[in-house]
């Protein structure tokens, strides 16, 4: 038995070790993709009741040299910890910016959503930042929805909900992602410049089969009329959820029944092809 808790240890040893390994390389990997252009950004289209399309979410994508791709849930965490989620966070605004120009000369302007991650938020010169990227490529504030997740509402309440209103009165609009997953006091929801709350998708995903999911999406629903605040329904893949959320207050759907995330030369392609029906 001795033996093998010294096999058992060596083994976690190793295992700590790897995942150690995995992770400076990763963090190196990542310092360089920005300047490599390993990075991209793909949009996912967001549309109303009748499938018109009302808007898209960026959602990054890296894509190594050697071909092979991280998912965002795994580096986007990294870049996190290591703070390089600053350099990356600019980058994707100014992502954003250039897309809505760009979709604004092709006749296809719709408002963008991008994600901040608390550390980028809390940057001392993020609003500094914001003003730059706003200034330097010219794109309007007001075509700008920042999804921010209820873990910025963690810490510093206060001084979060103060710099929200800064970026407001920019014209900034915000949007609480994931909602229903995270912090469960709902007071602070009044006290912040809000436009829209995003159902998180595992509740989507329950639905309408499951009546507590069901339950949880009607619930958030009939709070964010009652708040005057407009909702989009996140991972939206059948057509039986479609009509349910039809039926049942018609928030904005964001899904793969409707469209995956894409290039935005994709995305100008197909709304294009829209138009012209
Ligand atoms: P999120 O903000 O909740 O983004 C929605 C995720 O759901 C995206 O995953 C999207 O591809 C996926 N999705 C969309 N429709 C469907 C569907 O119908 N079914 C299913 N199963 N999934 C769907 P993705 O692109 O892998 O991004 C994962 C997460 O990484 C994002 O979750 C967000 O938290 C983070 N992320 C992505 N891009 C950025 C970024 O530029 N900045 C920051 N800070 N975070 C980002
Ligand atoms: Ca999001
Ligand atoms: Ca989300
Ligand atoms: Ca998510």
């Amino acid at each position: 038995a001795k033996a093998d808790g010294r096999n058992g240890v060596a083994l976690f040893e190793s295992t700590m070790r790897a995942e150690v390994e995995r992770r400076l390389t990763m963090e190196r990997d990542l310092s360089m993709a920005l300047e490599n252009g390993e990075l991209q950004m793909h949009l996912q289209l967001q549309v109303s009741r009748d499938s018109t399309p009302v808007g898209a979410e960026l959602l990054m994508r890296w894509r190594r040299t050697d071909g092979t791709s991280i998912p965002p849930d795994v580096f986007i965490p990294v870049a996190e910890a290591t703070g390089q989620i600053v350099p990356l966070g600019r980058w994707a605004l100014r992502q954003a910016c250039l897309s809505w120009l760009r979709l604004e000369a092709e006749g296809q302007a719709m408002p963008l959503s991008v994600n901040v991650s608390p550390s980028q938020f809390r940057q001392p010169d993020f609003v500094a930042d914001v003003r730059a990227i706003l200034q330097e490529t010219g794109a309007p504030a007001t075509q700008l929805i920042f999804e921010v997740t209820e873990g910025l509402l963690i810490e510093n309440l206060d001084d979060t909900i103060e710099r929200m209103h800064e970026l407001a009165r920019l014209g900034i609009r915000f949007s609480i992602d994931d909602f229903g997953t995270g912090y469960s006091n709902l007071a602070y929801l009044k006290r912040m410049p809000l436009y829209e709350l995003k159902i998180d998708r595992s509740f989507i995903h329950d639905m309408p089969g499951d009546a507590n999911g069901t339950a949880i999406v009607q619930s958030i629903m009939a709070m964010a009329g009652h708040l005057g605040l407009r909702v989009v329904a996140e991972g939206v893949e059948t057509q039986e959820q479609a009509t349910f959320l039809a039926e049942h207050g018609s928030p904005g759907m964001q899904g793969y029944l409707f469209a995956r995330p894409m290039p935005l030369g994709d995305v100008i392609t197909l709304l294009s092809a829209d138009t012209n029906t």
